[in-house]
């Protein structure tokens, strides 16, 4: 079975099962155990949790540039918005800082700095004042040295939450897409300003290098892109399962 369609019946078990949110163990303990599993995870189903999804860049910012000359920010908003899509589907109330090709400064204001100065405030705005149960913000990574390639977790600083969820978004990276990925997930202060200023657990994935070739033209691909999407929504679904049933949110190898 091809990995997207793999994906699709995994993520969507638990939404047929439970009809909503459920853990992935939960998923896993119901595989092969017929009606026992619908009375189990009928527990699962809760109220929708509010999680903010934030596309990088966007508008007059382009972030960095693949080497084939495609910016980042085309890229980062196609895996949110299939992201977005997977966990409304699962039963999250999903908020998103852009759902197209903008920047969502303040009307009014001159200039690209303070025009992205307005649009760093209005992100935060929208993770805190939503009342998130976390925030993941969705970038692509450059080097001067094409040879680096893999996803990275960068996590609020002094946040064991923040800490935990970059765990599960490295665990389900290395599980679905990439196996040899030996990438640490690296705590950040204010120079991410919003990971940084987050109320909520907050996590910057920096989803492949647009420097490396070979990950530039996969990232590159709407194919891919579906693929990352899909393993950041059931690294949430997974994070926010886990916290939920009370138990462990540190990375277990198992899907
Ligand atoms: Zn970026």
């Amino acid at each position: 079975m091809k990995l997207k369609n793999k994906l699709l019946t995994y993520l969507f078990a638990g939404a047929v099962i439970a009809g909503g949110i459920v853990g992935c163990e939960l998923i896993e303990a119901g595989a092969g155990k017929g009606m026992e599993a619908v009375e189990t995870s009928a527990d699962a189903v809760l109220d929708r949790p509010v999680i903010v999804l934030d596309a990088g860049h966007g508008g007059a910012d382009g972030g960095c540039v693949s080497v084939n000359g495609i910016p980042e920010k085309n890229i980062n908003l196609s895996i949110m918005l299939t992201s977005r899509d997977m966990l409304d589907l699962l039963g999250y109330d999903v908020r998103c800082t852009r759902e197209t090709d903008v920047s969502i400064h303040d009307k009014g204001i001159e200039g690209l700095a303070k025009q992205k100065k307005s649009d760093m405030d209005n992100r935060l705005a929208v993770i805190n004042e939503s009342g998130a149960v976390l925030a993941v913000s969705i970038h692509q990574n450059q080097f001067t040295d094409p040879k680096y390639s893999g996803a990275q977790m960068f996590f609020k600083a002094d946040s064991p939450e923040s800490s935990a969820l970059a765990d599960v978004l490295r665990e389900r990276f290395r599980i679905w897409l990439q196996p040899d990925n030996e990438r640490e997930t690296k705590p950040v202060g204010d120079e991410l300003f919003l990971i940084h200023n987050a109320k909520c657990p907050a996590v910057m994935a920096e989803c492949g290098f647009l420097s490396n070739p070979e990950e530039a033209a996969k990232l590159e691909t709407p194919s891919y892109q579906q693929e990352v999407a899909m393993v950041i929504a059931d690294s949430i679904n997974c994070y926010v399962s886990r916290k939920r049933q009370g138990g462990e949110t540190a990375a277990e190898n198992s899907i």
